[in-house]
């Protein structure tokens, strides 16, 4: 995100006017992006150390990192490897035992640094439980009698992240400075953003009211809090905050800091989404949309099957929208297979009916085939004509089963396609809605170049991946939600299972089965090739022989992103006709792909794809009447990727998937990282802030409501 208007503060001078910067260490300083004071001040520590009280080395415990104080008492580099490899080894004592301290690379400095007598303070973990008791590669610091005592020891001392050539006593030192000179400087952010006037500290008495009920659940960790700053009772102010990140009095004041600044964030980010909004909306006029159903009730009647209550609810809300004053901003959440694509096309037709265009846009290729072909179908007989616009082609050549495209059409067109869609400089005249399918793949930029391409079109945005409440809030905080939570009925079940590689065989004999039972199968791996520095992770191209081998006397197609657009639709085409009983293929067919027929599919390396990506994945089946199989193979060791895959045996819930890889692999995973770079944040965490988030939106909204010196 592009950072907010800043009033001009000291502490946006170079970090150079901290004591003690000069042109080499502001050098050091910019490989941690730490430019300005503000930047220093902001550094948050990694951890912390509790140096009121140092553990005795003879009651070092195996597993349990700590801090002890010892002085040196020999020191010196050993060599081995014939001379070509040396190691550097010191050992310390503190009076009660002694510690030795090795690092595999000795460094021509070490023997000077690491000089007999010398105390340090030395943080690490026992190797094992044998003598001599030993840190490998343990992080120290030198104790310099009498100097600056109060900061680096008897206290508990922050340790944040460094860079080679910056230690950590000199890292806290600077922060110590910069909060001495500036820490008086450090204002209460409650400024009307976009304009950088200070706000009246007691704000409205909405102010308080909204502030104090978002207040509520904080806990009540210092004094300090007896300072509460107006707009965030139960906090401490901003610069309290600053100072207790760096250096708290309990550790438990961290936490308190954190979100207290984490809140900052939230606000400024809230702010912005709310009045970008607020901004479109008394800019913009919207089309009306909202159709007479003279298209719908057909469809509906032809479509097979009837709106399930949940699409129903959602249709009323989009037709209310389309019908409103402002441009509709809707996003559409709703599991894999939940029926997006039906809402969507209903949307359409009311667009359609009104006498507009209408443009859907889908993250690849196959998926805006896919859609041309449901859309001809449904939309032809009802004299709706429909073009593909994709980067490999434009409205093609492919075979439409009955020939619709023959027809007269009245109303149209709804263009479909690609990124191409925004890029390809396609004309979109009047256009009234835009629909954005599996909306995750899209940044906000994109997003927005889309819609700025007609007159404020309506705009409706779908994800399979659920969004968590915290991402909803703040990436898509710009726009209403709605949920469908309910899926169609008629469905089989999924079976999920994990097992290791020595089961493949079995695995492929059950696939088989499947197979000549009629049923069809996907077997995805996650690389196109092989690469030599990662020979492990399989890849399409060398496994499909193989899967041929397996599954002999049944067809087998290929299918990733390096395969012609042609070959690729071919492919789709004959697994759709079961010519095709098992698509080998990446990830690629994540999205979208709709065969009911398919119920079985196996996933190797699984450990390679994010949960919410397997979630999506394995939504390819399940899609038709008959029981549906998901078999995940992994061979990671690591006991928490096991655990991770296990997630997936145990639920079906995209919601819950979501949170978990969330928590797991942080917000980068699900959303792709081009829209994650739109989320940094140095103190908030998308995991686990819900509770700030929908704080930090009541504060944004009450500082659009009343701006500073504005209404009272
Ligand atoms: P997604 O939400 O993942 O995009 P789709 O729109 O592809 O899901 O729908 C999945 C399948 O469910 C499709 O085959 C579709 O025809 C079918 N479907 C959609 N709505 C209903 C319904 N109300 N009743 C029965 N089947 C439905
Ligand atoms: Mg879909």
């Amino acid at each position: 995100m592009s950072a907010p208007e800043k009033p001009i503060t000291p502490l946006a001078a170079p970090v150079g006017s901290v004591w003690g910067v000069g042109e080499e260490r502001a050098k050091l300083l910019a490989r941690l992006e730490i430019f300005t004071v503000e930047d220093l001040l902001l550094h948050q520590p990694r951890r912390y150390e509790n140096r009121r009280k140092f553990l005795a080395i003879r009651d070092l415990k195996l597993d349990e990192p700590a801090t002890v104080r010892g002085k040196i008492v020999v020191a010196g580099t050993k060599r081995f490897k014939k001379g070509t490899r040396a190691m550097f080894e010191c050992v310390f004592d503190d009076g009660t035992a002694r510690l030795h301290c090795r690092w595999w690379q000795a460094q021509p400095w070490m023997p000077d640094w690491y000089a007999v007598n010398r105390e340090f303070l030395i943080f690490g973990k026992l190797d094992d439980d044998k003598k001599p008791r030993t840190f490998t590669h343990p992080e120290t610091e030198l104790v310099e009698p009498g100097d600056d005592e109060f900061i680096h020891v008897n206290r508990i001392v922050p340790i944040h992240p460094l860079t080679e050539g910056l230690t950590a006593r000199v890292m806290r030192s600077l922060v110590w400075r910069a909060l001495e000179k500036f820490e008086g400087q450090i204002a209460e952010p409650m400024f009307n953003l976009h304009a950088g006037r200070p706000l009246t500290p007691s704000l409205s008495p909405a102010g308080g009211e909204g502030a104090r009920r978002a207040g509520e659940g904080a806990a009540v960790a210092t004094e300090r809090r007896a300072e509460d700053c107006a707009p965030y009772p139960n906090l401490p102010t901003r610069a309290n905050s600053v100072r207790m990140i760096h250096f708290p009095e309990e550790l438990a004041d961290v936490e308190v800091a954190r979100q207290r600044l984490a809140l900052d964030e939230f606000v400024a980010l809230q702010f912005q989404i709310q009045s970008r909004r607020k901004k479109f909306e008394a800019l913009s006029k919207a089309l009306p949309c909202a159709g007479d159903n003279r298209l719908i009730k057909p469809f509906l009647g032809t479509l097979g099957f009837k709106l399930t209550a949940a699409q129903s609810s959602v249709l009323k809300e989009i037709r209310a929208d389309m019908g409103g004053a402002h441009p509709m901003r809707r996003l559409l959440q709703g599991d894999v297979g939940s029926g997006k694509t039906a809402v969507a096309a209903c949307s359409a037709l009311m667009a359609l009916e009104s006498g507009f265009n209408v443009a859907l846009m889908a993250p690849t290729e196959i998926l805006a085939e896919q859609h041309f072909r449901n859309f001809s179908k449904w939309f032809e007989p009802l004299g709706v004509k429909v073009e593909l616009q994709t980067g490999s082609r434009k409205t093609s050549n492919i075979q439409l089963p009955g020939g619709h495209a023959s027809r007269i059409t009245h109303h149209g067109p709804l263009f479909i396609g690609t990124h191409a869609l925004l890029t390809g400089g396609f004309d979109l005249p009047k256009l009234g809605l835009v629909i954005i399918d599996e909306q995750h793949k899209f940044g906000v930029a994109q997003r927005e170049t889309l819609v700025r391409k007609g007159n404020y079109p309506h705009l409706l945005v779908m994800t399979a991946t659920p969004i968590p409440r915290t991402l909803g809030l703040t990436l898509y905080g710009d726009l209403d939600v709605s949920v469908i939570d309910e899926m169609p009925g008629g469905r089989g079940a999924i079976k999920t299972f994990v097992r290791r590689t020595d089961k493949l065989p079995k695995v492929f004999d059950f696939i088989r089965e499947k197979i000549s039972a009629g049923r069809q199968a996907y077997i995805v791996y996650p690389r196109v090739e092989v690469v030599d520095t990662d020979k492990d992770i399989k890849a399409v191209t060398k496994e499909f022989e193989n899967v041929q081998k397996a599954l002999a006397g049944f067809k087998i197609g290929l299918l990733h992103g390096r395969i012609k657009a042609a070959d690729k639709e071919k492919t789709m085409a004959d697994f759709r006709a079961n010519k095709i009983q098992a698509l080998v293929a990446t990830s690629l067919i994540e999205v979208g792909v709709d065969v009911p027929n398919a119920t079985a599919m196996l996933i190797e390396n699984a450990e390679h794809f994010g949960l919410a990506q397997l979630h999506q994945l394995r939504g390819r089946i399940g899609r038709g009447a008959h029981e549906s199989f998901c078999i995940l193979i992994s061979d990671a060791a690591n006991e928490a990727a096991q655990a991770r895959l296990k997630i997936l045996e145990q639920t079906n819930d995209g919601f819950k998937i979501a949170e978990e890889d969330l928590k797991l692999r942080g917000p980068g995973e699900l959303l792709g990282q081009e829209q994650s770079g739109e989320m940094k944040l140095r103190f908030g965490n998308l995991a686990t802030d819900l509770n700030l988030i929908r704080r930090a939106r009541e504060l944004a909204k009450l500082q659009l409501d009343f701006p500073p010196g504005g209404v009272s």
